[in-house]
């Protein structure tokens, strides 16, 4: 090996032969298609001690983190590098000990991210910039120099503009490749700044909890997973844990260890159940009707904590018998206004202003003397004549008298028996903690469910206390990166005052509701499919809410005619250059099948930002190379669940011709402002470098400035360098920090360590950021009086699909984090080694289907073919898809996302009303993958003849490699990537 560095020996693509001696004790010459190999000599080892002590040492220890895989882990790992090479890595016990009493967060990790030194040099991982040379999809493909990519780009984004303006550039990085430091700034900065249209990827990816939004004014709600040791009853409801949270799932153990009641709420026996000590399943999006019941149950029970609710709830608020509207001001005095609400106050005997609502002069929801009824009717003098009123909670009453033992047990199939137990522990818990995350947004009348959560946590007195309520999730601020973002509207000085005082959150929601509306870009991601890639025809002619009286594209254009939604770019403008980062559209999007044919004709460009080949990347024209988590430095995003801000250093440079994104956008930047000024194209583009750079206070490798800038900037790493950080890997929070863009947790961390969110109004009493300042479950709109949803109830899925008799589900997998690490052989040996539906032995057994045989399944938009796993954990009528395979993983390429169309729920469009608008990360149309209506039927052809063979095989990987030809920037031709691939 004289004379060759390690890095060299690696492009050489002889470290393969070293690396399986090690791994593996089989040395193997360079054996890849394609590759030169030049003789290398073997190292000589003596015994397999040799091989062992050789595996383990080391040239240096750096700390890393997966920056921006979306994961909730925020877990800190020691990466073993030698000769140049990630060879390993483990987790950093870097976490305090806090009392004895409370467990602490070492180790975080997971196995993806244990396993990530291999991926990040697997066969698809992209080493340089490539150009497609035949058709969209036909995997041929060209190497060409970065600055060709770039001028491609910039001439492509120059043409747009041009043509259409700047709106029909799109860029898209969902929320699977967001960090917190330069790499997601640098994009939304470039992109912002140039005016183009960001897909808001949060409704998107089916992750906005509406009706927590409807009902706190804010979703973004969730606190520090050691709280959950608080709770004496611990209920996952629609959510699965142990395989999506899985660095914080002890804290659920530990909890159960100090007598907390650990409670499942699934259809299916899932991995969380296993863990339970109650089980309850009801049939699939049934759960809302459940959540009535109990509410009923413990109204009956005399359970209700009544102070908690006459202040902190809107049951106290007086409705008008007449018109079912809550009594405003303006029925009472001409002029009056209507966000002025009224209670009976029963210490005086007469109505009374409710203080701390929208238009109210108090800043306090306190309600001092008052003492509100909560049922009753009185009449009260308005300016037309007498009207009889009652509390809102005769109202609520009303409707959960129709969720009885006996319905709920109908429409749910869990047993009175069963929910009497459940109601009885609920009404006997101090603390409970419903757990609903992310998992409980991705069917239609999602919102539905999440109202009736909150409101079986409100009428126990939960929210606001630590270790109960209703929790989603949320992630904490690092302000200092918020300077970077163009769009803020902050100057200076306004900035340093915000340093010093905090304005209430209505103050801070109705900013960034406008903003959202008149100054950032975004484009809820699911308006501009329904713009502008054919899936609106389908909507109408498919799912209808049997409840709501006009077709949902009626309620649509109302809301684009009054303002209440935008789309951009304009139906009649069509988009132009498609930029994604990271993300992976197709195999994201509903009905991918139809976007591929409506959308991609329109695009003259579309550029994939990666480090490694996505279905997305692989039908696109240009893919640009992106470094890999450990080879650049960057901030994991900071979850409330763990108080820790994990930063990771650059371990090894990045692999061949790969850069990071804050590298990309600012070489991006240059080549834009060159083109525009030699073409004569005016406006933001012509001078994109200066702004994007700040007159060149941020060049191209300032990344550790950025860093440095955004920690010493946040009131959640104040006095902590970037130097301190990347040495340390984890900083214990300051700060929960304030209420902003994806936070709305108002809380603060207690004296005893752990967090719980909302204490800002339970504890602080300052209004909730809705209309009423309270959680807020009655909506009196017109849209919500139509589809009689102003009070919570449940409903029927619409059976968007068709009439087929099996409901298809998902959940997120343990074995990914959306599709990064799915083809990852060594998870892949974990599982089935590909694409699998659980289904029910009694599905199974009724359609003559086998364990491992595999199936087609179809609807009335698509189909396709996936191997069976029968499973008793499923009762007949369902089925599983976990997330996120690839397309490419399917025969024909064809992914379980073709038979999902995803309409739009109209109501999610209501504006006018408070905290009922359009919000960007917060409300908007939502993506709804689950309780899609299917028929699945066994498939005669074997496993082969289907074309897909099980992982590991090399058909799968053909399928999903791609060819070079000769390159035009110089470099050796490979035919495959993996030959140019280190492998370790
Ligand atoms: Fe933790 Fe996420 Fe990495 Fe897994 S992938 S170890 S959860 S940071």
């Amino acid at each position: 090996m004289a004379g060759l560095t390690r890095r060299e020996l690696l492009a050489a693509g002889t470290a393969g032969s070293l690396a399986l001696a090690l791994r593996g004790l089989v040395p193997r010459a360079g054996s890849v298609a394609g590759v030169a190999t030049a003789p290398v000599p073997l190292p000589v080892y003596s015994t397999v001690a040799d091989l062992y002590r050789a595996a383990w040492r080391w040239d240096r220890v750096v700390r890393g983190t997966h920056l921006r895989a979306n994961c909730f882990g925020a877990c800190s790992f020691d990466l073993f590098v030698k000769d140049g090479v990630v060879w390993r890595e483990e987790q950093a016990d870097v976490y305090e000990r806090p009392d004895v009493d409370r467990p602490d967060y070492a180790p975080r990790g997971c196995q993806k991210g244990a396993c990530y030194s291999d991926l990040m040099v697997s066969p698809d991982r992209v080493t340089h910039p490539l150009e497609r040379v035949g058709p969209r999809g036909s995997g041929r493909w060209r190497r060409i120099s970065w600055e060709q990519a770039l001028t491609r780009l910039a001439d492509a984004i120059l043409d747009a503009i041009e043509a259409g303006g700047p709106e029909t550039v799109i860029f898209d990085n969902g929320t699977s490749n967001v960090d917190d430091g330069p790499d997601s700034l640098g994009e939304m900065r470039l992109f912002s700044l140039l005016g183009a249209t960001l897909l808001d990827g949060f409704g998107g990816t089916g992750d906005l909890a509406m009706g927590a939004f409807q009902t706190w004014g804010t979703s973004f709600v969730d606190g520090s997973s050691d709280d959950w040791m608080r709770s004496d009853t611990l209920i996952f409801w629609h959510c699965n844990p142990v395989s999506t949270r899985i660095p914080d799932f002890h804290f659920a153990t530990e909890a159960r260890y100090r007598g907390a009641e650990v409670i499942t709420v699934a259809p299916d026996y899932s991995p969380t159940a296993t863990h339970a000590s109650l089980w309850v399943n009801p049939l699939p999006a049934s759960d809302a009707a459940l959540a009535l019941g109990l509410a009923r149950s413990i109204i009956e029970r005399g359970a209700v904590d009544e102070a908690y609710v006459r202040e902190q709830t809107d049951l106290p608020f007086l409705v008008r018998d007449d018109t079912g509207r809550f009594l405003r001001q303006s029925d009472l005095v001409p002029g009056g206004r209507d966000d002025v609400f009224y209670v009976w106050d029963l210490a005086g005997d007469r109505i009374s202003e409710a203080p701390g609502t929208r238009g109210s002069e108090d800043s306090s929801v306190e309600l001092g003397d008052l003492h509100p009824a909560l049922v009753g009717r009185f009449e009260v003098a308005a300016a037309a004549g007498p009207l009889a009123v009652r509390p809102m909670m005769e109202r609520l009453r009303e409707r959960l008298g129709d969720y009885t033992s006996d319905r709920v047990a109908e429409i749910t199939g869990v047993s009175a028996a069963l929910q009497e137990r459940l109601a009885a522990r609920l009404a006997g818990s101090r603390r409970t903690l419903i757990y609903a995350s992310w998992g409980s947004n991705k069917q239609y009348h999602a919102d539905l469910l999440q109202r009736s959560l909150i409101l079986l946590s409100a009428l126990r007195g939960q929210q606001g206390r630590s270790g109960s309520g209703v929790r989603f999730a949320a992630w904490l601020p690092l302000e200092g990166g918020n300077t970077l973002l163009p769009g803020t509207g902050l100057s200076w000085l306004q900035r340093q005052v915000l340093r010093f005082y905090t304005p209430p959150p209505r103050v801070i929601e109705d900013a960034i509701a406008a903003a959202s509306q008149q100054v950032m870009t975004w484009t809820p991601s699911h308006l501009f499919l329904h713009a502008h890639a054919g899936i609106d025809e389908i909507q109408d002619s498919d799912a209808r809410d049997a409840a709501l009286p006009r077709p949902a594209r009626e309620y649509l254009r109302e809301a684009l005619d009054r303002g209440w939604m935008k789309v951009r770019p304009a139906a009649d403008r069509p988009p132009r250059v498609f930029v994604a980062s990271g993300v992976n559209p197709l195999r994201r999007w509903p009905l991918p099948q139809v976007v591929e044919a409506e959308l991609w004709p329109k695009l003259e460009l579309i550029t994939v930002i990666d480090f490694r080949m996505s279905t997305t990347a692989l039908k696109a024209d240009l893919v640009l190379p992106a470094a890999g988590y450990y080879e650049k430095q960057g901030i994991k995003y900071v979850v409330a669940l763990s108080p820790y801000v994990i930063v990771g250093d650059r371990a090894v440079e990045p692999l061949g011709e790969a850069r990071g994104e804050w590298k990309i956008m600012s070489l991006l930047a240059e080549h834009i402002q060159q083109r525009a000024r030699e073409r004569g194209v005016a406006g933001p583009a012509a001078s994109l470098l200066d702004q994007f750079s700040d007159g060149g206070r941020w060049g191209t490798d300032s990344e550790a400035a950025i860093l440095d800038h955004i920690l010493r900037e946040s009131a959640a790493t104040r006095g902590v360098g970037w130097e301190e950080a990347r040495r340390a890997g984890a900083i214990r929070l300051r700060s929960v920090g304030a209420w902003g863009t994806t936070s709305g947790v108002g809380s603060e961390t207690e004296p005893g360590g752990t967090f719980s969110p909302s204490r800002l109004h339970v504890e602080g009493r300052r209004p909730w950021p809705t209309l009423t300042g309270r959680q807020q479950f009655y909506l009196d709109h017109p849209w919500f009086e139509e589809g009689d949803e102003v009070l919570p109830r449940w409903k029927p899925l619409p059976g968007a699909g068709g009439a087929h008799p099996i409901l298809l589900s998902g959940g997120h997998t343990r074995w990914s984090i959306h599709a990064i690490w799915r083809a990852h052989t060594g998870l892949l040996r974990l599982q089935r080694g590909g694409p699998i539906v659980w289904m029910s032995a009694a599905d199974a057994r009724e359609r003559g289907i086998r364990d491992g045989e595999r199936v087609r399944i179809w609807n009335d938009h698509g189909e396709f073919e996936i191997a069976a796993k029968v499973a008793s954990g499923l009762a007949a009528g369902q089925a599983l898809v976990y997330h996120a395979w690839e397309p490419y993983q399917f025969p024909g390429w064809r992914g379980n996302m073709e038979v999902v169309s995803s309409p739009y729920k109209p109501l999610h469009f209501a504006g006018d009303y408070g905290h009922l608008r359009y919000r960007m990360f917060c409300a908007g149309p939502v993506h709804v993958p689950r309780g899609v209506p299917v028929q699945i039927e066994r498939l005669s052809r074997p496993l082969e003849a289907a074309g897909a063979g099980p992982v590991g095989d090399p058909s799968v990987l053909a399928r999903r490699s791609y060819e070079l030809e000769s390159s035009s920037s110089g470099s050796s031709a490979n035919s495959k990537i993996g030959g140019d691939s280190p492998v370790r």
